[in-house]
């Protein structure tokens, strides 16, 4: 039987957990369906494509998280993306994606976050 004796791992076995807020259920449904179709599709090698659906789907969402999360480490970083998401709907609903599903952080939103969690450092200092 091709592919046989061979196990994908998904979700919190494959390390899937949200760096930025702890979160793994999304990331769990998401690779175990990714596996499934992998192991359906390619029974010669599900891995090789496991490893290219999972980055299609989340590679630039765990970067952008790794990112964040170290970011998060100074406290006016999210105290800045708060006092932007609260000013706009639009950047509440794609940080709840960045936190709960595959959202990634445009340009733009990023240049905001930053200019703000900037003068917010300089108005401490003064
Ligand atoms: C306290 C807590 C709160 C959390 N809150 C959230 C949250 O609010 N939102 C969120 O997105 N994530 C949350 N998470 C993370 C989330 O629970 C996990 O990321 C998610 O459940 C991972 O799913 P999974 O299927 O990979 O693993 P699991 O849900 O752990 O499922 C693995 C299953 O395999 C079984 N198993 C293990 N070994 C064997 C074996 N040898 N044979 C047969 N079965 C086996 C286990 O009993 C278990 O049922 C939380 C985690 C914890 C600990």
């Amino acid at each position: 039987m091709p592919g046989a004796g061979r196990v994908l791992l998904a979700g919190d076995a494959a390390g899937l957990i949200n760096p930025l807020t702890g979160e793994g259920i999304y990331y769990a449904l998401l690779s175990g369906r990714l596996a499934g179709e992998a192991a359906v599709e390619s029974p010669d090698d599900p891995l090789t494509l496991y490893r290219g659906k999972l980055r299609g789907a989340l590679g630039r969402h765990l970067r952008t998280t790794d990112v964040l999360a170290r970011l998060a480490q100074f406290p006016g970083f999210i105290d800045a993306a708060i006092e932007t998401a609260v000013r706009r709907k639009e950047v509440f609903d794609l940080l709840v994606e960045v936190g709960l599903g595959a959202g990634t952080v445009p340009g733009p939103l990023a240049l905001a976050v930053g200019t703000r969690w900037l003068r917010g450092s300089l108005r401490a200092r003064r």
